[in-house]
């Protein structure tokens, strides 16, 4: 029987030992706070951004929203940004990606103070990260490196195939597995689009990480019996359904189920987690700055 892996359940347990996290930081006086500066008017950037706002008001994070005009100069960002490293309620802040075209996306991230740079994304957190001692694991990584650990999957020894490069997912995520760390030491192939015959890379992998944001790019044909296939795709489908589409990831879920041991659903897998490791972020980066020691999970 495959195992198919409940996100949602695994997200949910971690957001419980967060509780935990909490209450001993209310009890030193302190409320961790998440900045989201959203600079788009994509409806899935508005939305990703929306339920990171809701999860921090569940969990009891407080939350601090921007919205800048799409068409504001970059210097407008830069300005918010600055205003939110200054500002001391707010312990993390997230600049949501993409920003239009004429903003400087890495110029924006190197504004971001270090300390406050819950994702990840700032240079010197990126050089941490590749050095073996990251500050913040970027969180997507980071929520697959756990959704492992929820089903038993040791990543130490195994071939790994990545698909995809990039900075959010791709390179992070082989970073974290190739280190000589829990949830890391295995052997990493990162493919991409120039790769010239992904399948023949896939099927060779204990583990198969698929993050290139197209629609079933990897079937059942593609995966080796037994392998455990984590599906980070998030990919729009027009269909007749009351939104105008359906959600699909990058693995083809039906033919590779059939192959893998174990597998993530899209929607109700990568996702939930992504948020959860926001929220872990956040309250890590209050206990650093405010000097309150915490035992996150
Ligand atoms: P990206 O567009 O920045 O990068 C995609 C990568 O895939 C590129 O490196 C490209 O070289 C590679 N690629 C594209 N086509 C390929 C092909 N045919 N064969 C092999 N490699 C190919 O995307 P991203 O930001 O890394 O996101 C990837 C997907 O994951 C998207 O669908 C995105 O929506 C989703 N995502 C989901 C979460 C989540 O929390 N669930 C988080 C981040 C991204």
């Amino acid at each position: 029987m495959t195992h198919v892996i409940d996100g949602n359940d695994v997200a949910s347990r971690i957001e419980n030992d967060l509780e935990d996290c909490l209450e001993t930081l209310e009890s030193a006086g302190v409320t961790p706070g998440l900045a989201t500066v959203l600079m788009s008017d994509d409806a899935a950037s508005e939305t990703y951004v929306s339920m990171k706002q809701e999860a921090c008001d569940e969990i009891g994070i407080g939350g601090f929203h921007r919205e800048l005009d799409p068409n504001a100069p970059a210097e407008k960002l830069r300005e918010t940004v600055e205003d939110l490293n200054d500002d001391p309620r707010v312990h993390g802040i997230l600049v949501q990606m993409p920003t239009p075209n004429h903003v400087d996306s890495r110029r924006v991230l190197r504004n971001i103070d270090p300390r406050k740079d819950i994702d990840g994304f700032h240079p010197e957190n990126v050089g941490r990260l590749v050095a073996g001692n990251p500050r913040y694991k970027p969180c997507t990584p980071h929520g697959i490196q756990k959704l492992l650990e929820s089903a038993d999957v040791d990543s130490a020894g195994k071939d790994v195939v990545i698909v995809g490069r990039s900075d959010i997912v791709g390179k992070p995520m082989a970073n974290l597995l190739i280190q000589n760390a829990p949830g890391g030491n295995a052997t990493v192939t990162v493919c991409h689009s120039r790769t010239e015959d992904l399948a023949e890379k896939t099927r060779g992998a204990d583990i198969v990480i698929a993050a290139a944001g197209v629609a079933e790019l990897v079937d059942g044909s593609m995966i080796r019996e037994g392998a455990t296939v984590i599906d980070v795709g998030v990919n729009r489908l027009e269909a007749e359904t009351e939104r105008g589409y359906d959600l699909v990831g990058d693995v083809e879920f039906e033919s590779a189920k059939e192959k893998a041991a174990v597998i993530t659903p899209v929607p109700g897998g990568v996702g939930p987690m992504t948020i959860a490791m926001l929220l872990y972020n956040t309250i890590d980066a209050a206990s650093v700055q405010e000097d309150v020691p915490i035992d996150l999970p």
